[in-house]
């Protein structure tokens, strides 16, 4: 195989095994709550499977909110190896970072030109000491945006398989299924291709609506949009998930610490604790 260049960013990332970048044409269709579902769906995937979720939404960072970390406690620690994410579970098995933990007020807002993010970008990317991962999921700004030429920039020395590292980096785009969501999710899917970005496939949310009293799908938005794009564009389609009320209850039961096959027990009050080296 190639021999691929040595950056700091690809030295960091060295221990990752598979990088997933979550990617979607519009905003609120669901991207960062995919990003959530898929990082625990891998987290469960097998005992003892550690990922890593990197939040590069620098304008709206969610994340810390979405996994119960959006509490005082909760900040990233410098150590002399770099920067600790700040972890879901006592076991160490899901790291989180975000913009979020490094704001002084939650409420605060970025607003930054292109080279500031992208510094940003590049210390997230080359600073941060995840350790031995099995998966780092990145959860990014809806469109294409300097976000991403940012990310993919710092990553395509990644993007050359190595015997040590034989996975590339990949996306995993997500949809509704209205056409308005599909045209923008079609110029994410071109954008991927202009930057050999290689996609796993396409999610397509918000298809139907699952009725809490009975659980029927009624079609509420319409369904199957996302499938024919997927086709059309010779991707993977890689499931339909409905609107479903028990999915916000499950995020609500997230965000209070409530991490389903994680151990959680002494919950976030140690998180900074154990952030410290
Ligand atoms: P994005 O990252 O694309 O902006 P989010 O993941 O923040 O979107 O989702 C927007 C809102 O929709 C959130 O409140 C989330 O809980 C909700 N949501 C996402 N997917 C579903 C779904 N399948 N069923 C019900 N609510 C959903």
């Amino acid at each position: 195989m190639a021999e691929a260049l040595e950056t700091p960013v690809s030295r960091r990332l060295a221990s990752v095994k598979n990088i997933i970048i979550v990617i979607s044409g519009k905003g609120g269709v669901g991207k960062s709550s995919s990003s959530v579902q898929l990082a625990l769906a891998l987290l469960n995937q097998a005992p003892g499977t550690r990922v890593g979720l990197l939040d590069l939404d620098l304008t709206g960072p969610s994340l810390p909110r979405m996994v119960g970390l959006d509490v005082p406690g909760a900040t990233v620690h410098q150590s002399s190896a770099g920067w600790v994410p700040v972890y879901v579970d006592r076991s160490r098995r899901l790291g989180v970072m975000s913009i979020g933990f490094l704001l002084k007020d939650r409420g605060d807002s970025v607003v930054w030109r292109g080279p500031k993010k992208d510094g940003m970008i590049r210390q997230f990317l080359s600073e941060v000491r995840w350790g031995d991962l099995d998966y780092l999921v990145v959860d990014t700004p809806p469109g294409t945006s300097d976000e991403h030429i940012s990310l993919l920039t710092h990553l395509h020395p990644m993007f050359t398989p190595t015997t040590e590292r034989p996975t590339v980096p990949s996306a995993v785009v997500v949809t509704t299924p209205q056409k308005t969501a599909l045209n923008d999710t079609l110029k994410s899917i071109s954008f991927t291709r202009k930057l050999a970005l290689p996609v796993l496939g396409l999610v397509e949310n918000m298809a139907g609506y699952v009725c809490p009293c009975c659980n029927e799908v009624s079609d509420l938005f319409g369904s199957g949009g996302g499938e024919r794009l997927a086709e059309e564009q010779g991707i993977g389609f890689l499931g339909r998930v409905p609107i479903d009320t028990q999915l916000v209850k499950l995020l609500d039961a997230v965000s209070k610490g409530e991490i389903p096959g994680a151990d959680t027990d002494e919950g976030k009050e140690t998180a900074s604790e154990e952030n410290k080296d």
